[in-house]
C-alpha cells in the first residue's frame, strides 16, 4: 500500500478493500516509526486526522467520494489549516493555532483527503535544504547525511519515504522542483496565479505558487485537479475555465503499440543549462533521460534563454524585497510570538522580531528593505524588475522554437547537511535551474531521472509555456510508463 499510486488507493478505497481509517494508520504508524530520524513534520494530531478518515469512510459509504476522497495527504507547514498549529517553520509562529483554512487546505477538504500533518520546511520558506527551520534539519530518506533540499524538504522526504502517499509543497524559486529532485520525486510548480495564494503565508507574492509532490505525474495531475481553480480572495488568481490536468495522459492511454507517444514533440535544450556550474553526474543521468524521450519520438531543439545567468541576482533582490514588506506583519503586536520582556513599543517589536527570526529571514529582510530604500529603488529593485522581463522576453521566444524545455533541476545531487551553510550564495544557487521559472511566472517541474554520486537521485527539469500543466504532464508520464525512476524508494 505505501508504493501504491492514488488511483490504485482510491480504487481500494471505493472497492472497500480498506478504509480511510486503516489507511490514515497505516501511515500514521509509519510516520510514528521513521520520522524521529527524519524530522519531516513539525505537527501531528492523530485525532484530527482519523476523524477527517471517518468523515471520508461516511462519504464513500454514501458513494460520494470523488477520486482522492479518503487518502492522505501531508502539508507543508506554510499553508493555515483551521485548528492546526501553523509554524511556517518559524519561532516567531510557533504559538500561531490557524483560525482559518487556506484555499488550497479547504480544497483538499472539499475533495475528502485526510490531513495527515504538517510539514517541516526552511524557515518561512526560504532556503534550498531545510536547514534554516527552526524545528531542526530534515534528513534526506536516500541518506540520512544528506539534506532533503529545500524549502519543502519535510514535504519531500514524507513522500520519498512513503509516510505519505502525497503532499503540498511551494515553490518561490524552486522550493518544489529542487527538494523533488534531490529526493527522487515527482513535483510540479503551476502557472502563477493557477493555484490561489490565500491562507499560503506569503514570502515573495509576485514569485509564490504553489503545488503538488508526488510519485508520479499521474498523481501530481490528480493533486492539482483538486488545487488549482479561481478565488475571489487572492487577486493574483486566474479566472480560467477549469481544467483537467489529467486530460492529456488519458487521451494517450490508447496508444497502439508501436506509436511513439510524444511523436512530434518539440523539446527546446537551453545551452545554458548545460554549462559550467553542472556536476557530471547529474549531465550524465539529464542527457540520457533526453535520449529516452527521443525514443519516444521527442526532437531537440538548441535554444538559448541569454538571461538566465542573471536570474538568480535579480531574485535576490526581488524576493527580499517583497519579503521584507509581507514579513513586518509579524510584529508580536497580534498574534506570533512576543518578546517575554521589553520596554516600550518600540523595543518590544525589535525584541520579538530579533527574537522570532532566524538568520536567514533577518538577512532577507535586510536587503529587502535596503534595496527598497531611498536612493537604492531605481539601481536595485527596477533594475531586477527589467531584469525579470527580459528573463520572461527570453522565454516567449524560446516558445516559439519548442513545446517544452528540459534540463537538470539541480546542479548537483543532494549535498551533505552543514556543506552549504554557512555560505549564503552556494546555497542560493542551487536554485540556478529553477529561479528564471518563477520570475517569468511559467510552469515546472522535476521528475526522477536517474541517480549520481553516492547512489543520490536526479531530476529531470520540464518547463511548459503558460498553462501547460497538461502537456508538460504527459510528456512526464510517458516517461514514466517507460522507465522506472519514479518507482524507486530508499531503503528504509
Ligand atoms: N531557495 C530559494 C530561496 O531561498 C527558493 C525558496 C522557495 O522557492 N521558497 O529563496
Amino acid at each position: 500500500m505505501i508504493n501504491a499510486s492514488l488511483k490504485e488507493l482510491s480504487a481500494a478505497l471505493a472497492g472497500k478493500q480498506l478504509s480511510s481509517v486503516e489507511l490514515t494508520t497505516l501511515f500514521l504508524d509509519r510516520i510514528g516509526k521513521l520520522n524521529p530520524a527524519l524530522n519531516a513534520f513539525i505537527t501531528l494530531d492523530a485525532e484530527k486526522s482519523l476523524s477527517m478518515a471517518r468523515e471520508a469512510d461516511h462519504r464513500l459509504a454514501r458513494g460520494e467520494g470523488g477520486p482522492l476522497t479518503g487518502i492522505p495527504v501531508a502539508h507543508k507547514d506554510i499553508f493555515c489549516a483551521e485548528g492546526w498549529l501553523t509554524t511556517c517553520g518559524s519561532k516567531m509562529l510557533s504559538n500561531f493555532v490557524s483560525p482559518y483554512d487556506a484555499t488550497v487546505i479547504e480544497r483538499f477538504k472539499a475533495a475528502g483527503t485526510v490531513t495527515l500533518g504538517k510539514t517541516n520546511m526552511d524557515e518561512f520558506a526560504m532556503g534550498s535544504s531545510n536547514e534554516t527551520s527552526f524545528y531542526g534539519p530534515v534528513r534526506n530518506p536516500w541518506d540520512t547525511a544528506a539534506v532533503p533540499g529545500g524549502s519543502s524538504g519535510g514535504s519531500a522526504a514524507a513522500v520519498s519515504a512513503r509516510l505519505t502517499p502525497a503532499a503540498t509543497g511551494t515553490d518561490t524559486g524552486g522550493s518544489i522542483r529542487q527538494p523533488a529532485a534531490l529526493c527522487g520525486l515527482t513535483g510540479l510548480k503551476p502557472t502563477y496565479g493557477v493555484v490561489s495564494r490565500y491562507g499560503m503565508i506569503a514570502f515573495a507574492s509576485s514569485l509564490d505558487q504553489a503545488g503538488p509532490m508526488a510519485k508520479s505525474a499521474e498523481d501530481c495531475a490528480l493533486l492539482l485537479n483538486a488545487m488549482a481553480g479561481f478565488d475571489a480572495r487572492d487577486s493574483t488568481s486566474l479566472e480560467r475555465p477549469t481544467e483537467d490536468y489529467t486530460r492529456e495522459i488519458n487521451a494517450h492511454g490508447s496508444t497502439r503499440d508501436g506509436d511513439k507517444p510524444l511523436a512530434g514533440l518539440r523539446i527546446g535544450l537551453p545551452k545554458e543549462f548545460f554549462a559550467e556550474g553542472l556536476s557530471a553526474d547529474v549531465a550524465q543521468a539529464v542527457e540520457d533521460a533526453i535520449a529516452a524521450y527521443r525514443k519516444l519520438g521527442a526532437i531537440t531543439v538548441d535554444i538559448s534563454l541569454p538571461n538566465m545567468k542573471l536570474s538568480v541576482p535579480a531574485y535576490y533582490v526581488i524576493a527580499p524585497a517583497e519579503a521584507s514588506s509581507n514579513l513586518s506583519r509579524f510584529d508580536g503586536v497580534r498574534y506570533g510570538w512576543r518578546a517575554p520582556q521589553y520596554g516600550d513599543l518600540t523595543d518590544m517589536y525589535c525584541k520579538s522580531r530579533a527574537q522570532g527570526f532566524g538568520a536567514e529571514v533577518k538577512r532577507r529582510i535586510l536587503i529587502g528593505t535596503y534595496v527598497l530604500s531611498h536612493g537604492y529603488y531605481d539601481a536595485y529593485y527596477l533594475q531586477a524588475q527589467r531584469i525579470r522581463r527580459l528573463i520572461a522576453q527570453d522565454f516567449v521566444a524560446a516558445f516559439r522554437q519548442c513545446d517544452l524545455i528540459m534540463g537538470p533541476t539541480s546542479p548537483s545531487v543532494a549535498f551533505d547537511l552543514g556543506d552549504k551553510a554557512g555560505d549564503p550564495v552556494q546555497m542560493y544557487l542551487s536554485d540556478i535551474y529553477t529561479i528564471a521559472v518563477n520570475l517569468a511566472g511559467l510552469p515546472g517541474m522535476s521528475i526522477p531521472c536517474g541517480t549520481g554520486a553516492r547512489g543520490r537521485p536526479v531530476g529531470l527539469q520540464i518547463i511548459g509555456d503558460y498553462f501547460g500543466e497538461a502537456r508538460m504532464l504527459n510528456a512526464a508520464h510517458q516517461y514514466q510508463l517507460a522507465t522506472d525512476w519514479h518507482r524507486r524508494a530508499p531503503a528504509l
